[in-house]
């Protein structure tokens, strides 16, 4: 089905190289990635540890300033804003981290939480109204307004991340970057706190960059999913394309790797094997190369280039067939 949807962040071509104490060899943390999130749609961001998922969503908000590349944020181009001007579009922008506890600050209640993006952004606001919106907010998150008094230590794992979805949605954000949202809660809360953020997208009119590396969760949140390896986009399809077909070896062996997935495709799914080479001597070639199953001459001396498909998707592989 054709998106007729308008693209709200468009990144071309990013790279993000960070310096390490070995002169010449950098990091190669995101190595040239394109791609655009759609108003109102969830793409999803997989790929495992160290691929540069969340380098790339913090590249996508201008919290890391890219080494090569742009950010087109409805429309405006992020590298050309002053301090001044992305402080303004900033709430427009927002983050929810992995770990509650480590991006609260711990001296702060709830309260002075979330008062903070109302006094930078809004300073004007009356106070009446401040409270009545903040008030109005973690009622949303499912906590109660006695809890505002309370500091993060006091919460259990899943009320901290409450508060982070409250800090995140208290000014009517358009695009949220979600890094691992869930990844850092017990198995038992994961759910009621993946619904919340489904719940809270559709009523704030949302749009989210959701960044996982378990694919369960991906497949429940999102439209539209890019598989990162190595600080390279691999491929790019529709979820319901890329959970029914998916084109490359890396995408295969990830989601080979879902036991519901498994026990169905055991014999066609290729199993991951060895380590992630180090992103600051990345293969020649294809990046996969050393860990592919299907790896022929030509991937280890020649990278291979995202081509579309016919059905929307992309990958990057020599041998990937419609
Ligand atoms: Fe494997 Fe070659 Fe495709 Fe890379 S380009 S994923 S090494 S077959």
């Amino acid at each position: 089905m054709e998106n007729k949807r308008l693209p709200l962040v468009v990144a071309e071509n990013l790279q993000k190289y960070f310096p390490t104490l070995e002169k010449g060899w950098p990091v190669k943390a995101v190595d040239g990635i394109s791609f655009q999130v759609n108003q109102g749609e969830t793409l999803g961001v997989v790929g495992e540890s160290g691929c540069g998922k969340s380098t790339a969503g913090r590249l996508a908000l201008r919290l890391l300033e890219p080494t090569a590349g742009r950010v087109l944020f409805d429309g405006t181009d992020l590298n050309t804003l002053s301090r001044s001007q992305l402080r303004g579009l900033r709430r427009r922008m927002q983050i929810i981290f992995q770990d509650p506890y480590a991006s609260l600050d711990p001296r702060k209640t709830v309260f002075q939480t979330l008062a903070e993006p109302f006094l930078i952004h809004e300073p004007a606001m009356a106070r009446e109204e401040m409270y009545a919106r903040i008030r109005a907010t973690v009622d949303r998150v499912g906590l109660r307004p006695e809890q505002l008094s309370r500091y993060p230590h006091e919460f259990s794992g899943g009320q901290r991340q409450r508060v982070g979805i409250a800090r995140a949605i208290a000014l009517n954000p358009d695009f949220v970057v979600c890094d691992e949202p869930v990844s850092a809660l017990d198995v038992s809360i994961q759910a009621q706190v993946v619904n919340l953020m489904q719940d809270i997208k559709a009523e704030y009119n949302l749009t989210y960059l959701f960044i996982s590396h378990d694919l369960r969760v991906i497949r429940h949140m999102c439209d539209r999913i890019m598989v990162m390896y190595l600080g390279n986009i691999v491929e790019m399809a529709d979820k319901d394309v890329l959970f029914a077909h998916q084109r490359h070896p890396y995408t295969q062996a990830l989601l080979g790797a879902i036991p519901t997935l498994r026990k169905r495709d055991a014999r066609t799914r290729p199993l991951l094997t060895g380590d992630i080479p180090s992103p600051v001597r990345p293969p020649s070639g294809c990046p996969f190369h050393p860990r592919c199953p299907l790896c022929k001459d030509i991937c280890k001396t020649t990278k291979p280039q995202l081509r579309s498909m016919l059905d929307g998707g992309q990958v990057a592989c020599h041998l990937a067939e419609e």
